[in-house]
């Protein structure tokens, strides 16, 4: 039988794996890893082995418009001319009344570069608004905002290859064996080549990735910054410090060696709950490093204090001289396949396409003029929580929500439900009936999935690549593109007329030219025919740029890299509550993606775990009475979960563990984990408080 392949990137992590997809005559789909790809050379992870599965199967996908013209109406099916009309109508009239700042638009670092740019071309260049914003602002918002403060840009240094080179990888905040996994096999075969490697994991909970760990700092959620403060502590009285480097290429490192120098070692490693032995051992390891690099995530991210995290782990880096050179530098791991691409197009409410700065007016002016349109609106726009918060007061009117599921995976979940019944008009643009926050629209927009467009995205190492597609969209499913451009139209927006979506790329890659993020050299065809690229991309014959600061010379105006003086150590760490004694922390599971919208789909992947679990250390468990497998009611101040138990010694005492995947769909206890979480955000990067939240246990 004849068979179709194309070359693809998996739609799942950041990570980025190359995939062959093939189509054979009767329409069954094959799913095997690119064996030349650079990033997975062949290798997939359970994850994206099973994507044909999650393509081949549409029962439940969306296939036409949906509209309703009154809540306690049902929706009915209606043409795509008739959804688009409703929709330009009610946000004109919306506008006309209550101005541009009245409506929002929540996306998706899901979406491909060219959707994420087209959708802020609409907001901040048409409609006047910069109420655009991502669900990746969940995921690394505090590692973009630290990355401008330390480096001078959002620029992620690294490189794959450099977790090769490096002898000392010290992974904070992240379980790459099970969510970056393609990316661990490689640490793994690191490790396993070169045993002298070391590997240092700092997390509340004893994860996979601990497994080829020579040190494991457990350390108590929220004390992070002490932690980072006190191995550079132990670094300086180890005689450990880069003195030149930190002379040559960095600025502000006065009040940071202050801070150092105030840090009592033996104090900081009890407030941390670490050996002070396991910080000595951890400074060793760093300080006899050639080549130190830093492996981060969600642990650091999700946090009120975010950007200090990530500035407390860049600090190390900078104090060390380890950065831009082979095997060293930080680097921030993606959660999202294209979360790199959204911040290259300037896909959240504080940032410009390409690395333009919003607060900058002449920055401003130029993408105006790029677009032909008089100004853009200078001030930040509403940030995730910030949107849902506003629907809920009224502030903000109507909401647009491209594929992405706030229902089930914002913080205090409960709230993102009231916001939406509040809301006067609500488009969500999906491809599954499966997504919570589907029941809530006005009007539904059945879009197109991986495989069925074309485009292209950025993962975690700044690789750009090309989506080849291989089958038509369901139904009258369209490309996402194409829906945005369509409504653009109907809105009387010029500036939307594009023949095919690689014209889109080319615009914006036109608008990096000269930049530190350019990809002028890179088109869709070069991509097809050549592969993926790292940017900068300067010119078609450029052969892009694995490592960024090899020069040390950074992207702030002096040329030097800042240090970053935090405060949040100095904050004693304050008792739970007595009603909520317990700190709970949140992440994800091997097999799940998200809110399971798609690896919910296919039965091997819920093997693995087929329910949420509230992991909790047995010594907990035996004060409570609560038996392994027993139902338990777990309450915080923003709601109340009911889920089984799983006794672990993996994790501390006094913290519980929940994934973050179930909503109410398919969880029959309806236990949705962010009903439970902690709405607060980092004041500088707006990234919410995931990681840490009291709660209570109980039996149920
Ligand atoms: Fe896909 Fe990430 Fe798994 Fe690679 S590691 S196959 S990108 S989910």
């Amino acid at each position: 039988m004849r068979t179709t392949q194309v070359k693809t990137t998996c739609s799942y992590c950041g990570v980025g794996c190359g995939i062959i997809a093939g189509k054979d005559e009767r329409g069954g789909l094959t799913v095997t890893g690119d064996p030349d790809h650079p990033v997975n050379q062949g290798k997939l992870c359970s994850k994206g082995r099973n994507l044909n599965y999650v393509v081949q199967d549409h029962a439940d996908r969306l296939l036409y418009p949906e509209m309703r013209l009154h809540r306690s109406h049902p929706r009915s099916r209606v043409t795509w001319e008739k959804a688009m009309l409703r929709a330009a109508a009610v946000f004109k009239s919306i506008i006309a009344k209550h101005g541009p700042d009245s409506v929002g638009f929540y996306v998706s670092g899901q979406c491909l570069t060219e959707e994420y740019y087209l959708v802020n071309k609409l907001v901040k260049g048409f409609i006047g608004t910069n109420n655009i914003d991502t669900n990746s602002r969940l995921c690394m918002s505090s590692a973009v905002v630290a990355y401008a403060k330390m480096l001078g840009e959002d620029l992620v240094p690294v490189a794959y290859e450099d977790l090769e080179e490096s002898d000392c990888l010290f992974v904070a905040g992240a379980n790459p064996s099970w969510c970056h996994p393609i990316l661990w096999r490689r640490v793994e075969a690191h490790k396993a080549a070169n045993p002298e490697v070391k590997i240092i994991v700092v997390d509340p909970r004893k994860t996979d990735s601990c497994a080829i760990a020579d040190l494991h700092l457990q350390l108590i959620p929220g004390t992070d910054v002490l932690l980072y403060h006190a191995i550079a502590r132990q670094l300086w009285n180890d005689g450990r410090v880069d003195h030149d480097f930190v002379r040559d290429h960095t600025e502000a490192g006065e009040n940071y060696v202050r801070i150092l120098k105030s840090i009592n070692l033996r104090k900081a490693a009890k407030a941390c709950g670490v050996p002070l032995e396991q910080i000595r051992l951890a400074a060793k390891y760093i300080g006899n490093a050639k080549g130190f690099m830093t492996m981060w995530a969600m642990g650091l991210n999700q946090s009120k204090v975010g950007v200090e995290k990530n500035g407390a782990l860049i600090n190390l880096h900078l104090l060390t001289g380890q950065i831009g050179k082979p095997g060293a530098g930080p680097f921030s791991l993606t959660g999202q396949p294209n979360a790199m691409g959204g911040r290259e197009v300037g896909g959240m409410a504080s940032l410009l396409a390409a690395h333009r700065v919003l607060a900058d007016p002449a920055d401003r002016a130029e993408i105006a003029s790029y677009w032909g349109v008089e100004e853009l609106p200078a001030q930040a726009g509403l940030s995730a929580t910030q949107m849902f918060e506003a629907l809920e007061s009224g502030k903000l009117k109507a909401v647009w929500v491209i594929c992405t599921n706030p229902v089930v995976s914002m913080p205090n979940a409960n709230q993102v439900e009231r916001a939406l019944k509040k809301a006067k008009f609500v488009v969500v643009q999906d491809i599954s009936n499966r997504s919570e926050t589907a029941e809530y629209a006005d009007l539904l927009l059945p879009a197109a999935g991986w495989l069925e467009k074309p485009g292209t995205m950025t993962n975690a190492e700044r690789r750009v690549s090309y989506l080849e597609p291989l089958a038509k969209p369901p139904g009258e499913a369209r490309p996402d593109a194409d829906i945005l451009c369509d409504f653009a139209r109907h809105m009387n927006y010029p500036g939307f007329n594009f023949q095919n979506v690689s014209e889109i790329y080319d615009e914006y890659a036109r608008m990096t030219a000269g930049t530190n993020i350019d990809v002028s050299g890179l088109s869709h065809q070069r991509l097809r025919e050549e592969g993926s690229f790292q940017w900068p991309v300067p010119s078609a014959d450029h052969p892009g740029t694995p490592r960024l600061f090899t020069d040390h010379k950074f992207a702030t105006q002096s040329g030097r890299a800042r240090f970053m003086s935090t405060i949040s150590h100095l904050k004693p760490t304050p008792e739970p509550p007595s009603d909520r004694p317990f700190i709970l922390t949140t992440g994800r599971l091997r097999d799940q993606w998200h809110t399971m919208t798609r690896t919910g789909k296919v039965a091997r992947l819920r093997r693995h775990q087929d329910q949420p679990l509230l992991e909790i250390h047995p010594l907990d468990a035996f004060d409570l009475r609560l038996q392994d497998d027993q139902l338990a009611v777990v309450t915080s101040s923003f709601g109340e979960v009911r889920v089984k138990v799983k006794h672990s010694r993996a994790i501390r005492q006094g913290v519980v563990f929940l994934p973050m995947h179930w909503g109410k769909i398919l969880n029959a206890n309806r236990s949705r984990t962010n009903n439970l979480t902690d709405d607060q955000i980092d004041p500088h990067s707006k990234q919410p408080n995931f990681k840490f939240t009291y709660v209570n246990v109980q039996a149920y």
